[in-house]
């Protein structure tokens, strides 16, 4: 058996002209020979009536007040809804098709309602009804505990169940359909002229993706990149193949040859702030004090910088009042910059590059563009500017780093 995993996205089948397009897509790789997994979102975004983002407004104008584990059981609707319509039209149009809920389909989570882990994946029914020669339509997002309790798997846990399928069920490829042409070198929403990768590896897409690039959630990359199945990121409206998303080995294995570039794309996370603490002639273990209280009040730290003096680090800015507020009951005075973005230019081949780092603060100096912090890595360089300064930055490096061409 030729096995291979689809996942259809929130916009790919909200509209009866999206849902005609994934219709296409089940038919052509059907004819191919192929036996279909079909991992589905909730239909639709925020607004929409069954997607995941409206379900949690109704949770709040209730008052909110809804536990982790019963808000769990309410956000797998939207899948089970998206699932069971996709069914009856495959059937409608004489494909058999068995829908599956994530339990069903084996997966098993520990009890984190909202963001459970994956322990195992046990597709025992996935297989039998493949083998019966139907297309196994699985709601995507969700899982089971132990227990028995629904759990969810996070933003963007779809992807995760989709590339857990095809890891499990050792497919042949597992194709990420979106509304966008394949993984592009920055977000086509705030980069018009951003262009679609042919080919990325596993590494430079996690990067990405870990930095902002929604486009597929890191998760989803690691379990694709532990298992070595490769995945494609292509649209749901058109025919083009997309980004391939492999070791670098197969990289050779694409049309276009090897690849050889040192910037990938560009990323960015907005809403950040930017906290300093600093001790005049420095002080015994601030450093030790001020991570140790972040992580005993469970608020991530990134993009952090360590001085003799002191420390330079950000937090979410929702996470920032009680970022301050916990340092001040500690006795530090910290300084603090909310509405900051991390920009970050990636690519596996930045590492040793002379002149990399003079590019981006030429482009950002001539954009006008303050840099409040920055840090590099063996594949990334980070700058932290203010978030109105944003959407110039990404679209001054993606120019200066030609990516358009
Ligand atoms: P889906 O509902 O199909 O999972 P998502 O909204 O999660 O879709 O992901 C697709 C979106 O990711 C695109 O509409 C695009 O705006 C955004 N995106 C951000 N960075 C990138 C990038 N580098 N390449 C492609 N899309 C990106
Ligand atoms: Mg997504």
């Amino acid at each position: 058996m030729r096995i291979m995993v689809q996942k259809f996205g929130g916009t790919s089948l909200s509209t009866v002209q999206a849902r005609e397009h994934v219709l296409r897509h089940i038919k052509r790789e059907l004819e191919a020979g192929l036996s279909l997994v079909v991992v589905v979102s909730a239909m639709g975004r925020r607004g929409e009536p069954y997607a995941t983002d409206t379900l949690l407004d109704w949770t709040a104008q209730n008052g909110n007040a809804i536990s982790a584990r019963e808000r769990d059981l309410l956000l797998c609707c939207g899948e089970i809804i998206s699932a069971t319509t996709l069914s009856s039209l495959l059937e409608h149009e004489g494909i058999s098709t068995t829908v599956l809920t994530g339990a069903q389909a084996g997966f098993v989570t520990d009890d984190n309602f909202g963001n459970a882990r994956i322990l195992d994946v046990r597709p025992v029914r996935v297989l039998e009804q493949l083998e019966q020669g139907r297309v196994v339509i699985v709601t995507g997002f969700q899982g089971q505990t132990e227990n028995g309790d629904f759990t969810t798997l996070g933003r963007g846990g779809s992807d995760t169940s989709a590339t857990a399928l095809g890891a499990a069920l050792r497919a042949e490829m597992v194709d990420i359909y979106t509304d966008v042409n394949g993984i592009l070198t920055a977000d086509p929403r705030i980069v018009e002229d951003a262009r679609p990768l042919t080919v990325v590896s596993y590494a430079e897409i996690c990067n990405m993706a870990h930095h902002g690039a929604k486009v597929i959630h890191p998760r989803a990359v690691e379990i694709a990149m532990q298992a070595q199945i490769p995945v494609r990121v292509r649209s749901t409206f058109a025919d083009s193949e997309g980004t391939l998303v492999t070791h670098p080995e197969g990289f050779q294995d694409v049309q276009t040859g090897i690849i050889d570039r040192y910037v990938t794309g560009i990323a960015y996370v907005s809403n950040v702030t930017q906290i300093a603490v600093e001790v005049p002639g420095g002080a015994d273990r601030l450093q030790l004090k001020v991570f140790k209280t972040m992580a005993e009040n469970s608020i991530s730290v990134d993009f952090i910088n360590v001085t003799p003096s002191g420390v330079v680090y950000t937090v979410f800015d929702s996470d920032s009042e009680k970022a301050i507020q916990v340092l001040q009951e500690i006795g530090l005075k910290p300084q603090s910059l909310s509405g900051c973005a991390k920009v970050s230019v990636i690519g596996g081949g930045i590492n040793g590059v002379p002149g990399i780092m003079a590019r981006i603060v030429e482009s950002l100096t001539l954009a006008d563009i303050q840099i409040l912090q920055s840090a590099d890595s063996n594949t990334t360089i980070w700058v932290l500017v203010k978030k109105e300064d944003m959407v110039q930055a990404l679209r001054a490096l993606h120019a200066s780093f030609e990516l358009h061409l």
